[in-house]
């Protein structure tokens, strides 16, 4: 099975990293994708590049296609041949209309597959610190729609029987029926001591969560203002929350932070963000691509015993010099007995990766500080240095080895290009003061951003700024801002650990 097939997928709560392997698998090799509103945009841009992606969600409140417009779609897809996933939030069959979709499929005798996925009322309740079932306090869990209100004459729910439940009740889809749904359970004779919750956005940044009792709640919804999507969750287990509320205590948990890279280099930052709970939009502001001019490089590397030491300041300055030793048909044997020094333990690790170690390693990355390491390891006067660099490195360090009585080569390893893909939805996102940090990584990313993001909208918009150490400090000050935090080490996690004690120093300080 797979041309011609109807795939219906799991998309899971909203966290894209919750979909399951197979989900993932058929999304990235599907011919066409029809996908929901709830589901992650995340997810969908993991299609093939010429995979057809169609939305079938709401807008502005309303459906862009029927239901019976949905299913036509599916078979109409899959009959020209196409693979075809259809994605949908949560679990397909719980409350997702895709029973519904899966007998059009047998209907038009179409070849079709289910793929489970978490559904919001386990998830969401989960991340909110509440285990559906517990021990001693719910021995049973009841899914329930939430949108046909009780009063409803035709309503297949028997509030007697929830009333009598003693377990965990979700409502789905019920956030403008609070009210109805918790009346009619106490009406039925249910505690309104019981406690209850409704979570928003489940296992997404954007969780919140507010909690009451079945008496209560419809009073807290309404003050807390909160829309759909969000499940109610009643029952003892929503105590529990008290003490397992893990996800929104995280210490970056609700910030978004936009990230300045290079996007080949974009992910460990990213991840370890995540990590920390935060909403991470990634925007790669620069391009590495090799020299325009790579004679200069080339003439280095002919010349290579000339040379007493090489200094690598990036991952990206070891990459490109040694694909222009590949090119010109040499290996790292021809480094002899030039020593190198690596300026930070990403640059090392990269070194590494061609089985060779340094000599020296600075234990901070600024200029003065490399030099006065190379010194350390014999006298500078009269040495030949290589600095295979990027084509915006600063100067300051070839001024402070030459300071040192050395002839230092400043070749242009690789050039970093602005890349204004994502840009105008950083723009987007300032205006409406959903930033609240943006990181910046080297000064190219600084430079580049600026490029790409006009400086006065990030003035006005309040924006904090963390950089990674004072080279990138300097080149921030020089284009009139300063940054709100700067790394302690100059490494990724030193750049997160920065953001984090900001954010801790003003939690506990309010
Ligand atoms: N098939 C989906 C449910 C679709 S019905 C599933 O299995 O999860 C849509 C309802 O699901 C919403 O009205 C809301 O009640 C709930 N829902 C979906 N995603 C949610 C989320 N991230 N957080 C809270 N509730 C969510």
């Amino acid at each position: 099975m797979n041309k011609g097939s109807i795939y219906l997928v799991g998309a899971g709560p909203g966290d894209p990293g919750l979909i399951t392997v197979r989900g993932m698998d058929l999304v990235s090799r599907a011919d066409v994708v029809v996908y929901d509103y709830l589901v992650s945009p995340r997810l969908v841009r993991c299609a093939r590049d010429d995979a057809e992606l169609i939305y079938v969600g709401k807008k502005a409140g309303k459906h862009t296609l029927s239901q019976d417009g949905i299913n036509k779609l599916l078979v109409d897809k899959a009959r020209t041949g196409a693979m075809v996933v259809r994605l949908k939030g949560g679990d397909p069959f719980v409350f997702g209309r895709g029973g519904e979709e899966a007998l059009e499929a047998v209907e038009a005798g179409i070849a079709f597959e289910v793929v489970p996925g978490i559904t919001a009322g386990v998830a969401a309740a989960a991340y909110a610190g509440i285990p559906v079932t517990h021990r001693t306090i719910a021995s049973n869990l009841g899914l329930v729609t939430g949108h046909e209100t009780p009063d409803k004459t035709d309503s297949d729910l028997d509030f007697e029987a929830l009333a009598k439940w003693r377990g965990t009740l979700v409502f789905y889809m019920g956030v403008s029926n609070v009210e109805p749904i918790c009346q009619s359970l106490t009406a039925h004779g249910l505690d309104g001591q019981t406690p209850a919750a409704l979570v928003r956005w489940g296992t997404t940044s954007r969780q919140r969560t507010v909690v009451g009792t079945v008496d209560t709640l419809p009073a807290v919804a309404r003050d807390s203002g909160i829309e759909p999507p969000a499940v109610i969750i009643v029952g003892g287990v929503v105590a529990l929350r008290e003490k397992l509320n893990w996800f929104e205590r995280r210490p970056l948990f609700g910030r978004r932070i936009v990230v300045t890279r290079a996007r080949t280099q974009a992910s460990t930052l990213t991840g370890r963000l995540e990590d920390f709970g935060a909403d991470v939009f990634e925007m790669p502001a620069i391009q590495i691509v090799p020299p325009d001019d790579d004679q200069p490089l080339r003439d280095a590397i002919d010349n290579l015993a000339s040379f007493d030491w090489i200094v690598f300041t990036s991952a990206n300055g070891v990459e490109g010099f040694f694909d222009a030793l590949d090119q010109a048909d040499l290996d790292s044997r021809a480094l002899g007995a030039t020593r190198i020094c690596t300026v930070g333990p990403v640059t090392a690790e990269r070194l590494a990766g061609r089985g060779l170690r340094p000599d020296a390693q600075p234990a901070k990355f600024v200029s003065t500080e490399i030099a006065a390491t190379l010194a350390a390891a014999g006298d500078l006067a009269g040495q030949n240095i290589l600095c295979p660099r990027s084509d915006l490195a600063p100067r300051d360090l070839i001024d402070a080895l030459t300071a040192q009585g050395a002839t230092v080569q400043d070749v242009t390893a690789y050039c970093t290009r602005p890349d204004c893909a994502g840009a105008e939805q950083v723009l987007e996102l300032l205006a409406d003061d959903e930033v609240h940090w943006v990181t910046f990584t080297s000064s190219s990313t600084v430079k580049n951003f600026f490029d790409a993001v006009d400086p006065a909208k990030v003035r006005a918009a309040s924006v904090r700024l963390a950089s990674i150490g004072p080279v990138t400090t300097q080149t921030l000050t020089d284009a009139g801002f300063t940054p709100d935090a700067q790394a302690k080490t100059h490494t990724i996690d030193g750049l997160v650990d920065a953001i984090v004690d900001c954010e801790g120093a003003e939690g506990s300080a309010s």
